[in-house]
């Protein structure tokens, strides 16, 4: 049984491996936007995490609280849409619950992530179930949770995280938006997968896998 964790400067890695994902999905995200929003939501989420990265050096020398905070900070100020002040929010409550880390092990993350969840429901006045990025990080926490409690091992515990995270993401499509642009639609975006639940995917995805130091993620 190996025991995974994560440094600052393996964080730094693990937010390049976001901006990459996003880079690479631009089409895909922004036409998933353009069907139950208004488009913007790559163009958004892009602009942010390279806003975010222009710190990577520094960043790389902070504690954990320093670098969620930055990450929250430049997420809230420079990022437009819903989801500037959502992920800002996230890494802001992120930023309280690392107080004490140095190291970021699989509960840590545990507790990061339940931080963030809480926060963006509390920000966005929503819930699982509403069609948004609550969605895949309601699903991975839980999942993660349940692992961690059943004392499964740390590859185990991630791989319950990416696959909570994946259905979560999955289900949106099924779902009626309460929450959201796609709410505003005649068919609520039934049929349509929410673009922050897809993007809220990648990220969780990239994060098991770059906890692992370098596995591959699967998507
Ligand atoms: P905007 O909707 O302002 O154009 P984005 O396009 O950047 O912002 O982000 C849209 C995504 O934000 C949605 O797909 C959804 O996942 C998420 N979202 C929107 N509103 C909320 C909310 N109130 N609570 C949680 N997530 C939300
Ligand atoms: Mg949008």
């Amino acid at each position: 049984m190996k025991e995974y964790t994560m440094t600052p400067s393996g964080y730094v890695a693990y937010l390049e491996a976001v901006s990459r994902r996003i880079r690479e999905n631009k089409d895909y995200v922004t036409q998933l936007d353009a069907a139950t929003g208004d488009g913007d939501h790559w163009a958004n989420l892009n602009s942010g995490f390279e806003k975010v990265l222009q710190k990577k050096d520094s960043m790389k020398q902070m504690t954990f609280q320093q670098l969620f905070r930055s990450c929250g900070m430049d997420l809230m100020s420079g990022v437009g849409g819903s989801s500037g002040v959502l992920y800002g929010s996230a890494y802001l409550a992120a930023a309280k619950a690392a107080a004490q880390m140095e190291t970021l092990d699989v509960a840590g993350l545990s507790q990061v992530l339940s931080a963030e969840l809480e926060a963006i429901m509390a920000r966005g006045n929503a819930k699982p179930g509403f069609k948004t990025m609550i969605d895949p990080l309601y699903q991975g926490t839980e999942a993660m949770k349940a692992a961690l409690a059943e004392g499964k091992t740390d590859a185990e515990v991630l791989e319950a995280l990416r696959n909570g995270a994946r259905e979560g993401m999955e289900a949106t499509a099924g779902m009626e938006a309460v929450r959201g642009r796609a709410c505003y639609q005649a068919d609520k975006g039934v049929g349509h997968l929410d673009p922050g639940a897809v993007t809220m995917y990648y990220q969780l995805d990239l994060l098991a896998a770059c906890m692992k130091e370098g596995g591959e993620a699967d998507a």
